[in-house]
């Protein structure tokens, strides 16, 4: 897909703010990615990564400091060839975290406002009433159309926004944690119905959260943001399977990293090995081919563990290592471990009818290809 294909493309996007902060961040760094048609993709990462400034980049709400945004073909920010394309004639939708709808107009009227002005204008009257109806039923709100916002919950205001940020067709509609306000029930069930836009209404929607279950859950593509930077982009198998670096898995589920050293590059199998602190060594899988020596991060799911109560057997076939169960949380359908291993925590789960306890003596196996040796993301510079 060539950039000018791509429903968004955004090539080296940057916006630094003078005013460094607790976050340790202060901005965008040079970030880029091209978005095909009809994807759901979504901005991750923690508190003051950047999200909400590259939405904001985007929807021309700010002004970056460099780089290119284009839609399709049409060039709406050029740093370098001064152009800057004003908010309303970028033809984006936009969905906030406050719903932001009219209070003092009906439904029907919130959801038509984007047909009466702007570059969308629909002047024929049937044919307005005909996209609303059409639109307010795709969100669920059919018959809602005389109500007043004030009469609506929280959910179907909501829905109301999102009816009006997609009732003019944009290309691509922005959504920065639209669901925050929402209880967790009604969360759920509007994540379904967001999930879906893109293939139904052909949109490319850009979804900001620093939730990563709702971003494995509803994406066809994820950025993972830290500190101003981007530091993958992938699927959210991709994301989960095989992180970039230790930031990123330690951010996308849940997972044990441990301290390691290179100890041999990999083998005609894939496989390389890594010594523990404790000078144990384990077979893992590298990201990348670093020196014999550099210090990674093994990264190994807690569902690649399999914990059995200790038999004193030696695992020859199988990397091995003995633990003690510190803490079992029950969580109905497995017990959740942590279980010390030498001087590290790992956490695991295990079928709640092997019984274990605070204290147990365990055995933890896995596949040899089960860990992932990482790098350590670089400092940000200052
Ligand atoms: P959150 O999830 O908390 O909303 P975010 O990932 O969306 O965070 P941004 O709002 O994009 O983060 O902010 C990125 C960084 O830039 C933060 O450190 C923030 O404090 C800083 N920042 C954002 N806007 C401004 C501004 N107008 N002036 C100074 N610093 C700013």
């Amino acid at each position: 897909m060539t950039i000018e294909d791509g429903a968004l493309a955004v090539e080296n996007l940057s916006r630094l703010f003078a005013v460094d902060n607790s976050h340790g961040g202060h901005g965008l760094r040079p970030i880029s990615f091209t978005l095909p048609p009809a994807t759901f993709f979504t901005l991750l990462g923690p508190s003051g990564c950047g999200k909400t400034t590259t939405l904001r980049c985007i929807a021309g709400l700010e002004h970056p400091d460099g780089g290119r945004i284009r839609s399709g073909s049409q060039v709406l920010f050029d740093g370098a060839g001064g152009i800057n394309v004003p908010v309303d004639r970028r033809g984006f939708g936009m969905v906030f975290q406050s719903y932001a709808i009219w209070p003092h107009m009906s439904v029907f009227d919130n959801v038509a406002f984007p047909l009466r002005v702007g570059p969308a204008r629909l002047t024929d009257r049937q044919a307005r009433s005909r996209r609303v109806e059409e639109v307010l039923a795709s969100v669920g709100l059919a018959g809602f159309e005389r109500r007043s916002p004030t009469e609506l919950s929280g959910g179907q205001q909501q829905r109301v926004a999102l009816a009006r940020a997609i009732v003019a067709k944009p290309r691509v509609l922005l959504l920065d944690e639209p669901l925050s306000n929402l209880d967790a029930r009604l969360r759920e069930e509007m994540r379904a119905e967001l999930q879906k836009l893109p293939r139904e209404h052909g949109l490319t929607a850009v979804y900001v959260t620093h939730d990563q279950a709702e971003a494995l859950e509803m994406s066809d593509l994820i950025a993972v943001l830290d500190r101003g930077r981007l530091m993958q982009l992938g699927t959210p198998r991709d994301i989960y399977d095989s992180p970039a670096n230790a930031f990123v898995a330690s951010f996308v589920g849940r997972t044990n990293l441990i301290d390691v050293k290179l100890a041999h590059a990999a083998g005609s199998d894939g496989l390389a090995s890594v010594h523990l602190a404790n000078g144990a060594m384990l077979p893992c899988r590298l990201r990348h081919a670093p020196p014999i020596g550099t210090a990674l991060k093994l990264n190994l799911r807690p569902e690649a563990l399999s914990v059995r109560p200790s038999v004193g057997a030696s695992h020859a076939e199988q990397p091995h290592l003995p633990g003690i169960v510190a803490r079992c949380v029950f969580q109905g359908a497995a017990m959740r471990l942590e279980i010390t291993v030498g001087d590290l925590l790992l956490h695991a789960d295990a079928p709640v009818a092997l019984g274990l306890k605070p204290g147990s003596a365990v055995d933890i196996t896995f596949a040899p290809d089960a860990g992932l040796a990482l790098p350590v993301p670089d400092p940000v510079p200052r």
